[in-house]
């Protein structure tokens, strides 16, 4: 290792000792007989100091802002110390300064900075910016907690494929061409729905993923355009209740051990159904805060009972309110026909959190006569149909009843942190108009990729501006 110890480890204790740290000059403060530094790392900063004496002192000299270097020096009690930082009581008198690369000027002031050119220098951003650095170590450990618990609780960690088929409903696909098969294309997945009901089907019992989750919509608001990530999650043998119970209470502990200090508006959290929520609150997304400016109170809430599908928009023609896997109530099954389908009740379930859906799921159709049903309430031809056969091909051989949900990684956290921006709680965000500003993508391609993939480009002709 370069270093012995980080910056955030040095403290009085020891005093007199010697030690090697390396990271970046956060600031520095060049005399005429005295050159202050302070040195930056993940984990702190620590004051150094090198004399006009020093060997290296015409070294530091040449030092600029954010420069990364590893200092070698005696750890020493400060005259006055610094009760603003946790290395404040010490310094170090330098030794030995070594230039391990020096930074150019700052591209921008952190203080005034628009927020494309944030994300064009995100690595300086990280680095320099303590709340994201915060956000994403945060981001780390709600990840490891879910992994820890679900393995506790027996669930497997599978990965999906991320080449996968284009299918007739949901957001618009990314798609893939073939190079191997001129003219197909695969499609990015928009959520890992079909395999997790197959991996039901396989006898896997309890699955989850952290699963990329790819659409081409719009950018909104509170979704990051193009992708994002869900704790995917599904499992056999189970009702509503019990795939409530089990999110919520991993959800509570969570808080309570990553978030101590929020409060929690309910530690049981309600069941609210669709129907009495929207005549009380008139959305589907309540804000259930005791105080609604408070950025540290959590208020979850369930929402369910909802339609199995969207309110009508031509008569008999029908759009799911979740997904079209999506099991209605038993006792609705008899509404399930072109006249009556619009009052059917579904076994959806909504996690929402301070007026934010933040996770959606439901327990699955898995009688493939109720399944061909929904497909035909939606509207399918037999061309769309095929495009789910080997759905109703697997529950020919024994499919278990089963459910999940699919919590949004990136908007969860968003709202556990009390951000306004999802970019806030992701390391390399996309900015409003779905770039990614800091790679160039989306980019052109080489010609050669293009022919490659059997793909020749029709383009919309530019507008050109009149009088010119
Ligand atoms: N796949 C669903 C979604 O992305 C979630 C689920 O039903 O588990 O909304």
């Amino acid at each position: 290792m370069l270093r012995t110890h980080t910056c955030g480890e040095v403290n009085e204790k020891l005093s007199g000792k010697n030690v090697t740290l390396a990271g970046w000059v956060d600031s520095l403060r060049i005399m005429s007989n005295m050159i202050f530094i302070d040195l930056r790392d993940r984990y702190g900063f620590v004051q150094c100091i090198i004399k006009k004496n020093h060997k290296d002192f015409e070294v530091a000299k040449k030092l600029t802002k954010e420069s990364c270097v590893k200092i070698k020096g005696k750890v020493k009690k400060r005259l006055k110390a610094n009760s603003n930082k946790s290395s404040g009581k010490i310094e170090i008198e330098m030794t030995d300064l070594k230039i391990l690369s020096l930074s150019d000027k700052l591209p921008f002031d952190p203080k005034n900075v628009t927020e494309d050119i944030r994300l064009k220098y995100r690595y300086l951003d990280l680095r320099i910016n303590p709340k994201l650095r915060k956000n994403i170590e945060l981001r780390h450990n709600v990840i490891k907690f879910i992994r820890d618990y679900l393995d506790k609780e027996k669930f497997l960690e599978i990965q999906t494929p991320l080449l996968t088929k284009s299918s007739p409903e949901g957001a618009r696909d990314f798609i893939v061409p073939s190079r191997i098969h001129p003219g197909s294309f695969y499609a990015l997945p928009q959520s890992p729905q079909q395999y997790k009901q197959l991996l039901m089907v396989a006898g896997m019992d309890k699955y989850f993923q952290i699963a990329p989750c790819l659409r081409d919509e719009d950018p909104r608001a509170d979704r990051s355009p193009g992708e994002f990530y869900q704790l995917d999650l599904e499992m056999s043998f189970v009702e509503q209740e019990d795939i409530l119970n089990l999110i919520e209470k991993m959800l509570i502990k969570m808080v309570k051990t990553l978030l101590p200090d929020k409060k929690l508006t309910f530690e049981k959290i309600p069941r609210l159904s669709y129907e009495k929520c929207m005549k009380k609150y008139k959305t589907d997304k309540p804000d259930l805060r005791k105080n609604k400016k408070d950025k540290n109170e959590l208020a979850f809430a369930w929402i369910v009972d909802f339609p199995l599908f969207e309110p009508e928009l031509k008569e008999g023609c029908y759009a799911p309110m979740h997904h079209m896997f999506t099991m209605p109530k038993e006792s609705d099954l008899k509404l399930l026909n072109k006249k009556d389908a619009g009052k059917v009740k579904s076994y959806q379930h909504d996690l929402v959190l301070n007026g934010f859906e933040v996770g959606g799921g439901s327990i699955r159709v898995h009688n493939p006569e109720i399944q061909k049903k929904i497909f035909e309430l939606i509207g399918f031809d037999e061309d769309d149909k095929k495009y789910f056969e080997h759905m109703l091909t697997a529950f020919k051989y024994g499919v278990p009843p089963h459910g999940g949900i699919a919590p949004g990684i990136d908007r969860l956290l968003m709202v556990l942190l009390g951000e306004d921006s999802l970019r806030e709680v992701i390391a390399f965000p996309k900015n409003k108009e779905a770039k990614d500003v800091m790679m160039g993508a989306p980019s052109f391609v080489k010609d050669i990729q293009l022919k490659e993939a059997h793909i020749k480009l029709d383009l919309p002709k530019k507008k050109v501006k009149k009088g010119k």
